[in-house]
């Protein structure tokens, strides 16, 4: 029977992460199961926004990692992972958008991330879609910017398999196996494998996977989803990613089109336990017309991206996010149980937050103090709860519609 030091369930940038930071550490035999393709699920298909400053001082300095080891990755591959250093643009048009920016300017200096303030006038020079009458305060941060998430997720497989983690693709877990209150391996479809380290990185599927050991992590799969415009010159070029909280969206280029994402009032949600194991074959917006959606959020839009009433989008992207009721990622071990840590729950932040939650998690299955204060992550922070529920699928979905704002 296989034995490993380091198992680690799901082949997104989360798990793929994990696996490169624990290579990094050296940390003995690794093995990264996948029971599709490598970056199958929500990591292909994320808008690939690379925003490190939040008002939550510890997700910025996890995001800056993430920044930072784009740069490593494309040292040690000596290759492209996909990364545009266009910076990022956020309006304020409220004061309480105003207020929020402020409080992210004070982090970007905590953080030492470059910060500046620009007139709005300069930031419709950037952006040249911008109508800027509305928008009293604009923060730029060049350092900020986009990147293809398939290939970050590559990248982090590749600098991983190059320090000597095995990779099995097409390999599904379906058992957790624990003796005696600790981890001792996994079933999969290829058989037994052993180990005393187990990192649950199933993305949608977490709270299944968690559920095996008796402990359904407190997150549900909440759809997050763009339209891409057809290109068009007046557009401008690889200009900087904007957001905009006052109305509740956000927009980066595309190639000479403007990729566009709303946070909406409410998201779809979904019972975990119903999901196909193959995204491939699943719709988050079956039933349902995402048009509306787009329709609904266009008049607010409107006041900063005049030409959204004319603009035409062939193309519409829907994945699923997970989302935790107070917005925070679920990183550590459950209760009750040794060996067996999470990482999951990534609230739509999963690209940019990847190396700062890789990083932790090697930190932990090491038995190493990490950098970071975990304790806001805690998987029992909600105390009892039936994350399949509608109730909680419901908190989980304002949380959504809270991003950012
Ligand atoms: C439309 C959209 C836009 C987004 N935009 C952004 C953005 O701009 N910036 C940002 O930071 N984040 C963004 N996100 C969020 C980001 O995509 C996710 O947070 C991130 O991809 C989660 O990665 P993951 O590895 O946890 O999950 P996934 O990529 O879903 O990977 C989980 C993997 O686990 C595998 N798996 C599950 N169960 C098993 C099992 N039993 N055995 C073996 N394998 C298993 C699955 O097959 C899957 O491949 C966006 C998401 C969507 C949907």
């Amino acid at each position: 029977m296989a034995n490993f030091d380091h198992i680690i369930v799901g082949g997104g940038i989360i798990g793929a992460s994990a696996a490169y930071h624990l290579a990094r550490e050296g940390a003995g035999s690794v093995l990264l199961l996948e029971r599709n393709t490598l970056a199958s699920a929500a990591s292909s298909r994320a808008a690939g926004m690379v925003l490190q400053v939040s008002r939550n001082t510890t997700r910025t300095a996890m995001a800056r990692q993430t920044r930072e080891t784009i740069d490593v990755l494309v040292d040690e591959l000596g290759a492209d992972v996909g990364f545009h250093d266009v910076g990022s643009l956020r309006l304020a048009a409220s004061d309480k958008c105003i207020a929020h920016l402020d409080a992210m300017a004070a982090d970007a200096a905590r953080h030492d991330i470059p910060f500046e303030w620009l007139d709005p006038q300069a930031a419709a020079e950037l952006i040249p879609w911008l109508d800027p009458s509305l928008v009293r305060k604009v923060g730029f941060l060049p350092s900020d910017g986009y990147v293809d998430p398939y290939m970050l997720s590559m990248a982090y497989a590749r600098a991983a398999a190059a320090r000597g983690v095995e990779i099995r693709q097409g390999t599904a877990v379906t058992e957790v196996l624990t003796r005696n209150g600790r981890v001792v391996g996994v079933d999969t479809s290829a058989g037994r494998m052993e180990s005393d380290s187990v990192i649950d990185a199933a993305g949608a599927w977490a709270a299944l996977l968690s559920a095996r050991v008796g402990y359904p992590l407190p997150m549900a799969p909440v759809r997050s989803h763009y339209w891409i415009t057809k290109p068009n010159p007046t557009y401008g070029g690889d200009h900087p990613v904007i957001t905009m909280p006052d109305v509740g969206a956000y927009a980066r280029p595309d190639v000479g089109a403007i990729l566009l994402g709303i946070h909406e009032p409410y998201s779809a949600t979904f019972d975990a336990r119903e999901l196909p194991d193959d995204p491939a074959v699943f719709s988050p917006t079956v039933g349902e017309d995402h048009w509306d959606r787009l329709a609904e959020a266009a008049e607010n839009i409107a006041r900063f991206f005049p030409g959204i009433v004319e603009a035409q989008f062939p193309n519409y992207v829907a994945g699923l996010s997970t989302y935790t009721p107070d917005g925070k990622i679920i990183l550590g071990s459950v209760p009750g149980l040794s060996g067996f840590l999470a990482a999951s729950g990534c609230c739509g932040s999963g690209i940019v937050l990847s190396a700062g939650i890789g990083g932790t998690i090697a930190d932990l299955a090491l038995g190493r103090a990490p950098s970071i204060d975990i304790a806001p992550f805690r998987p029992d922070r909600f105390g009892p709860i039936d994350p399949f529920s509608v109730e909680f699928r419901d908190r989980c979905a304002a949380s959504r519609a809270n991003k950012s704002k």
